[in-house]
């Protein structure tokens, strides 16, 4: 006999945006059954943003100790032990899942571990490996994710081509990588491998990196990618893979030239695909558009009581964006009107240095017909960045007519953290001249943003 659990809420699949969902309808006092078929957590735990963060520590730790002269600290060699790094990106990861699956459980949340399909808007059924059961419920958030997109490139499927899924687990730093793609992904991985030692080269189809990032911004970072010895092939058209006796051949065209580049091993970074491709998505006549679950503002989707969250709606596929989105999902669902900032969601990228932003960048609000005015400052003024031999890199602020903080994008170290200030300053419609007038800690990295504000308004102080 299939066991049945009655639910007010079932969320489908455990990521950011399912796992938060589940608990803050378990706060708001919903009985909630979240549903995974393998690691809670999703990809940014267990494939994404966590074991690459672990793993570029390690990078980032041997290119300070690669400059450690300057700092009056002998260099006797480094020896890079990628298995001893790989386990403990492996323990930071196992260390989250052991926590996950405590706090699940604590905030009322019951989890089931299988396959959930989707039988009717009051009706999932889950396969887990000892029975059937029929999840029953009044409201239901989808949040099944995406995957790497593999794209159609003659023999894409060899050995020795991997996705970031399989990149994250080499046993052994591969002595040469091409990277197809120059986006997040690409260039975190680039910026984890050359540093570690692999001789790392980028192909990218479009004429510059980062296509959607400020253009200031990329065009400075692709000049240090370039000065930390990785290549890089703009406008370059992947034509075929072929497998070789010494590995890999990569045939593309850069400027009407056939050309080729050897390697041991080829990382394809061009995309995620969504999880909105199930069957029992098509019958039940969820709206599609370009592979993302359409949503309107409570995250309803055009099934009522069928709610969705996360990248498998598309637009910015971050984890905390999906946090949110989640959390909005849950609280609509159970009668609670939220709505998610889409004005105010920072996007990092972990290179070395970080770049993150936030907002419009100058380029948007312009074609946007908002008329702006751009504040500056680079890091190479700045007294903490030049203690911490961090001189590369600038921040800008994107500022209304009135002063109002649209925008802010920082190419430097640490630029992950100090996005949150010009976060808080979208989100609470501040003008520059209030973080122009606020006491910033010196000295500090966050002076850059206190300076920006200031020079959007005409007066930055170090500005030289
Ligand atoms: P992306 O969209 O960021 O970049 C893909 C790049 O590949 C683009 O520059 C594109 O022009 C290029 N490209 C596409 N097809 C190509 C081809 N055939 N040959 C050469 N170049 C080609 O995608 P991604 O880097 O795979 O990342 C996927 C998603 O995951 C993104 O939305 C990203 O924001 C997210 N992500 C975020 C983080 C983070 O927040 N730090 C980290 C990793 C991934």
């Amino acid at each position: 006999m299939v066991k049945k659990i009655d639910t007010t809420l079932a969320v489908l699949g455990g990521g950011p945006a399912g796992y938060v969902a589940a608990i803050r309808a378990a706060q708001l006092g919903a009985d909630v059954v979240l549903i995974e078929n393998k690691e809670l957590g999703g990809v940014c735990m267990n494939r994404g943003c966590i074991p690459t963060k672990a793993l570029l520590r390690t990078s980032e730790i041997v290119s300070i100790l690669k400059k450690s002269k300057e700092f009056g600290i002998e260099d006797k060699g480094i020896n890079i032990k990628w298995d001893v790094s790989n386990e403990r990106k492996n323990r930071v990861v196992k260390s989250l899942g052991l926590g996950l699956d405590q706090l699940l459980p604590k905030s009322g949340v019951t989890v089931l571990k299988g396959r959930g399909t989707i039988q009717n808007p009051k009706m999932i059924s889950v396969w887990t490996q000892e029975e059937e059961i029929e999840v029953h419920c009044a409201k239901m958030i989808i949040t099944t994710g995406a995957r790497p997109l593999v794209p159609d490139i003659e023999n894409i499927h060899s050995e020795g081509v991997l996705t970031s899924n399989e990149a994250l687990h080499l046993e052994k730093v591969p002595e040469s990588m091409v990277i197809i793609g120059a986006g997040v992904i690409g260039l975190e991985f680039a910026t984890m491998f050359s540093a570690v030692g692999s001789k790392v080269t980028i192909l990218e189809m479009m004429d510059r990196i980062l296509p959607i990032e400020d253009t200031e911004i990329a065009t400075e970072l692709l000049k240090i990618m370039k000065r930390q010895g990785i290549s890089f092939k703009l406008a370059a058209t992947v034509q075929r893979i072929e497998q070789t006796e010494d590995g890999l051949e990569v045939h593309y065209i850069d400027k009407d030239k056939n050309l080729t580049l050897s390697c041991e091993k080829i990382l394809v970074a061009v995309g995620r695909k969504l999880n909105s491709d199930s069957e029992d998505f098509k019958k039940l006549g969820l709206n599609i558009n370009n592979g993302a679950l359409v949503v309107n503002e409570n995250m309803e989707t055009n099934i009522e009581g069928v709610y969705a969250a996360g990248d498998v709606i598309g637009g910015n596929l971050l984890a905390h964006l999906a946090f949110m989105e989640g959390k909005t999902a849950a609280e609509n669902a159970l009668g609670i009107a939220g709505r998610v900032n889409y004005n105010a969601v920072p996007a990092c990228i972990y290179t070395n240095p970080e770049v993150a932003s936030v907002g419009m960048t100058e380029e948007e609000a312009s074609s946007a017909g908002i008329k702006v005015k751009v504040g500056r400052f680079q890091f190479r003024n700045n007294g903490r960045a030049l203690c911490l031999g961090e001189r590369d890199g600038f921040v800008k602020i994107v500022v209304e007519m009135d002063n109002t903080i649209i925008g802010g994008q920082i190419l430097g170290a640490n630029a992950s953290e100090m996005i949150s200030e010009i976060t808080l300053a979208i989100t609470l419609k501040a003008k520059a001249d209030t973080i122009a007038d606020m006491i910033h800690p010196h000295p500090s990295l966050n002076e850059a943003v206190w300076e920006a504000c200031a020079d959007a308004v005409g007066r930055a102080i170090h500005k030289i």
